[in-house]
């Protein structure tokens, strides 16, 4: 095999993570030649169909410092260009109040007169049962421009090479090689593979399990309701009992809720084209919609798939096989946008050791 282009850092997927690492590593290393591949172009994948919205919570302490690491690398680095500020408007049964401060990293205040007219605004005919209270979150939440992302790493300098789909890594005389479909080789002492859902590369030279186990696949979805026309001010609003978010904007209202459909068994869902928002897809989205504003459910006529990838340990991000210096990035769990810039610096912090450690050794490395 021929090489044909070598970097000091590769990485192979252009989705928010793998845009993420490039930027990062042109950041903290300005000296690096870093290319990023993508079998497509950038935001090609989960990352071009997401709702794409960062928000400053989490489950627990270790997912809380992340989203809110990741909320100062939005607002602070060139990434700044594809964000934009949104207030949000959070319904939970009042005895949840506690619950939700503690999950939340921003300041929750009870929500006003004029934030529950907002809110009947944001989300016509919604319907609040005995015992909801509202909460307002006026700082914290963003929102990505995935286009404007994917534009990104070109603009700072990244070598970005499309239409090159990466289908074996390979150790050799201490550096990886990374062999193309179409038979271009690339050299480079670091690898970062951030390829999503899709199917990974065969590695080969490198010991095992290199994906977390028991890592499944899940349809994400969003429901698409055209009819509504918002104002790019307007919140967002958020049901987390019900995983109903609402996100309006000037071309209608987009909604995410949870998807009934799971795949388990192998990683990658077989194929290398994005699935089709079906007629299932549709119906799943207004049921679950139907529990909070039915006539906002029926009015919704479409929307966005895509798989993402859930590890059985939410903590699992960084993973890679026994040879330092090549990492996988997950950062699904349908939640890649909120975290990518966080775990973009831990997945550098672990490429960049020149050899493995005991915490290298373990078949998926915590980053928190
Ligand atoms: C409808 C919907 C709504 C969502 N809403 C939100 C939200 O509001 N907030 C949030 O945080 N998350 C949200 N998510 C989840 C989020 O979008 C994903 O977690 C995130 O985009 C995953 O990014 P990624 O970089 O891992 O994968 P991807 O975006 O899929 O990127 C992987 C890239 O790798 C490339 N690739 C794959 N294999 C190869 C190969 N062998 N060689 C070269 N290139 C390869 C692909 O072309 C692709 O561009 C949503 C997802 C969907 C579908």
């Amino acid at each position: 095999m021929v090489v044909t282009a070598t970097a000091d850092l590769v990485v192979v997927g252009g989705g928010v993570l793998g845009v993420a690492v490039a930027l990062h590593a042109r950041r903290t290393h300005p000296d690096w030649r870093v290319a990023l591949l993508d079998q497509t172009a950038p935001g090609a994948g989960a990352t071009g169909r997401s709702l794409a919205v960062v928000a400053p919570t989490g489950e627990n302490s270790a997912i809380r410092g992340l989203a809110a690491r990741a909320v100062e690398i939005y607002r602070s680095t060139e990434l700044h260009d594809c964000v934009r500020p949104r207030s949000a408007l959070v319904v939970v049964p009042e005895h949840a109040e506690p619950m939700l401060k503690e999950q939340t990293t921003s300041t929750v205040r009870r929500a006003d007169a004029s934030d529950v007219q907002r809110l009947r605004a944001s989300a016509p005919g919604v319907q609040l049962r005995p015992g909801d209270a509202v909460f307002a979150v006026d700082d914290g939440f963003l929102q990505v421009d995935t286009a404007t992302l994917a534009e990104l790493p070109a603009d700072a300098g990244v070598t970005v090479a499309h239409d090159t789909r990466i289908t074996a890594c390979r150790e050799a005389d201490g550096q990886w090689e990374l062999l193309a479909a179409d038979n271009a080789c690339w050299r480079t002492p670091r690898v970062v593979l951030a390829v999503g859902p899709w199917e990974p590369p065969d590695i080969t030279a490198a010991e095992g399990p290199w994906v977390p186990p028991r890592t499944r696949v899940k349809r994400v979805a969003s429901l698409h309701v055209p009819a509504y026309k918002g104002e790019p001010d307007d919140p967002l609003v958020a049901f987390p009992a019900d995983n109903l978010l609402l996100v309006p904007g000037e071309d209608g209202l987009r909604v995410s809720f949870l998807h009934p459909h799971w795949r388990s068994g192998p990683l990658a869902h077989g194929a290398h084209e994005a699935p089709d928002f079906t007629a299932d897809d549709l119906a799943a989205g207004r049921a679950a919609l139907a529990v909070r504003a039915p006539t906002l459910a029926e009015q919704a006529v479409g929307g966005q798939v895509f798989w993402d990838t859930y590890p059985e340990d939410p903590l699992a991000f960084v993973s890679g096989p026994a040879a330092g210096s090549l990492r996988w990035l997950n950062g699904g769990a349908g939640r890649g946008v909120r975290l990518a810039p966080a775990l973009a610096e831990a997945a550098l912090a672990v490429a960049e050791r020149p050899r493995p450690d005991a915490a290298d050794l373990s078949p998926a490395t915590p980053v928190a």
